[in-house]
């Protein structure tokens, strides 16, 4: 019996979990909604009924598993801290140990985003970048996360919060972001953000390609229809939202000079209508030494970063 390496993605509405060899090649993956209202008990024993499947299904032992969740854990522990969008929060559930026990290999719990920086780090970009890569990563999609690698190294920080680069201060008097501060880029360049802007423009008479393209129904609006509407408006907001997003990265190119930035996340699917104008903005904004060098990518694993940070994650511990 082979035996190979699980990571886990928990989210708010499902759980993605896959079995993977140490190189990431993927061998059999499953999802299964989370219903996180039945609290973390429940949860937790889907993780492990899914694990057990995948198990069975491939023939194989797991050796270890990873695990992302979306919020803070104490990662030496895998104890959740606090995971703001399912119900009790998961304040002090001992999820590593509970898996542990009942599946007989270690378990390792990082923050979601943090898990993806490693994905990208050890199967994406920087599988081909020079060694020791510094590297900012952000995912943009409902919120904005991201991750920070400092000389090949995951920075984490005493909380395992470190590297939280959308919710830097954009605009001082911005909107509200859902951290407590205003104008963080999170609160301006975010897909929810970004659609907002859309809706704003669509009722006001000023995107009709728009208003044709979602049949004049807000919920609809999404950045990536802005983009195809062709509307000039929609275009120009989503070149705001991408100057926000050069500003805040080259806060981080000033402050650490890294090789690479990588921009995951739904929204970076919107590819150049993001990309170019970031690019130009990096390279007005930072003066201090030149940025050529300094690439600005779009994820290579898009929506799998999660899961095989967490399948890199495993492969450390096993
Ligand atoms: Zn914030």
């Amino acid at each position: 019996m082979s035996a190979l390496f699980a990571g886990v993605d928990l989210g708010g509405t499902s759980i993605a979990a896959a079995l993977a060899e140490r190189d990431g090649r993927i061998v059999a993956e499953a999802e299964t909604p989370t219903h996180s209202h039945e609290g973390p008990d429940a949860v937790i024993r889907k993780i492990e009924q899914l694990l057990v499947a995948l198990s069975a299904k491939t023939g194989a032992t797991i050796q270890a598993i990873g695990m992302g969740v979306p919020g803070l854990v104490d990662v030496p522990t895998g104890v959740t801290k606090f995971l703001p969008n399912l119900p009790t929060q998961w304040r002090d559930v001992p999820v590593a140990t509970t898996l542990q026990q009942a599946l007989g290999c270690p378990v390792s719990l990082m923050n979601d985003v943090r898990m993806a920086t490693l994905g990208e780090l050890v199967f994406g970009h920087g599988r081909t970048a020079p060694a020791p890569l510094t590297m900012g990563f952000f995912s943009i999609g409902t919120g904005i996360g991201g991750g920070v690698v400092v000389e090949g190294r995951l920075r984490l920080g005493p909380l395992g919060a470190a590297g939280e680069l959308g919710h830097q201060t954009i605009l001082p008097q911005g909107p509200r972001c859902g951290c407590g501060n205003r104008g963080c880029l999170e609160a301006l360049s975010s897909g929810p953000a970004i659609a907002a802007e859309g809706i704003r423009l669509m009722r006001m008479g000023l995107a009709p390609k728009l208003f044709e393209l979602v049949g004049g129904n807000v919920a609809n609006v999404t950045p990536r229809e802005m983009l195809a509407s062709g509307d000039e408006s929609t275009r120009e907001a989503i070149t705001q939202a991408a100057e926000y997003l050069g500003i805040a990265i080259a806060n981080v190119v000033t402050i650490l000079h890294p090789e690479l930035i990588v921009l995951g996340g739904g929204v970076a699917e919107l590819g150049n209508a993001l990309l170019v104008p970031i690019r130009d903005v990096v390279r007005q904004r930072v003066g201090m030494f030149p940025t050529d060098e300094v690439r600005v990518e779009k994820s290579q694993l898009g929506d799998r970063a999660g899961i095989l940070g967490a399948i890199a994650l495993a492969a450390k511990a096993g």
